[in-house]
């Protein structure tokens, strides 16, 4: 049985912008998109501004009453408390935040966030209301040395133990082989399919299959307008996870509108 999945496209602004060109991009983004309201109906589309970034997008989003979906790049593991420099899942919620990514390969390369923290954040998040991105990916070495599929496997599954079907079917994966990102190195079409259905395949192992046609698997790694449409051809690729693209309005319209371009 297949599920519908709404194509999801989310920009990870990392830290480039600040609260006022995130403002700028988030208009003019609406603005190139809005003669094809459509779009919006079709493509679910995401912005992951820096957290000093939130409060302002989402008052713009939310005042002019957009169809821009808001989102963070990070979430805590822990509800409140003194944890200096963190911002906890209810913080967000009450912004209007929906989606968090967690466990981004920057995160886990320059943070030192392993598995178990990557797992503790995907649960936080969803005791929030939050919908967690998360986000797996081998390092090169992994994948010369063929050992790709089973190490972003195994990430998910670690991600995810302990959750319901229910609760996995509604959040998103990412695949964001770490070669690929920030690097010009897109993954072939192939390379992406091959690793999402390798993830749908172990959600289905753990959750059913329910679940495995339900959960949407996002590819992430150097997506360029020029590269979305054959990403997106893929049938178990279900979205992108953009980030430099995702900072120039121009390109990251023409990466929603995927469905223009020639595949
Ligand atoms: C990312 O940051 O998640 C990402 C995929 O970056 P880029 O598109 O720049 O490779």
């Amino acid at each position: 049985m297949s599920t519908p999945r709404t194509p999801l496209i989310a920009g990870n602004w990392k830290m480039v912008l600040d609260h006022q060109q995130g403002t700028l991009l988030v208009q003019k983004l609406d603005w190139t998109l809005k003669d094809a309201k459509h779009d919006y109906s079709a493509v679910e589309v995401v912005v992951l501004p820096s957290h000093t970034s939130l409060r302002t997008v989402q008052t713009l989003i939310e005042g002019d009453k957009l169809s821009i979906v808001l989102g963070a790049q990070d979430v805590s593991a822990h509800d409140a408390g003194a944890y200096t420099g963190e911002v906890s899942g209810p913080q967000l919620a009450k912004l209007g935040v929906r989606y968090v990514a967690v466990g981004h390969s920057e995160r886990r390369q320059y943070h030192g966030e392993d598995d178990t923290l990557v797992a503790a954040k995907t649960a936080a998040a969803l005791k929030h209301g939050l919908v967690p991105i998360v986000c797996v990916g081998e390092a090169l070495e992994v994948r010369r040395a063929g050992q790709h599929v089973e190490f972003t496997v195994a990430q998910v599954e670690s991600a995810l133990a302990g959750l319901s079907p229910e609760q996995v079917a509604g959040l998103v994966l990412a695949y964001e082989p770490v070669w690929a990102i920030g690097t010009g190195e897109v993954a072939t079409p192939e390379d992406a399919q091959e690793v999402c259905a390798a993830l749908r395949g172990a959600v289905g192992r753990v959750f059913g299959a329910d679940a495995a046609a339900a959960v949407r698997v996002l590819y992430g790694g150097s997506v360029k307008p020029a590269s979305i449409a054959s990403i997106m051809a893929q049938p178990d690729v279900d979205g992108a996870l953009v980030g430099g693209a995702s900072t120039d309005a121009v390109d990251f319209a023409s990466i929603v509108r995927f469905r223009d371009h020639p595949a």
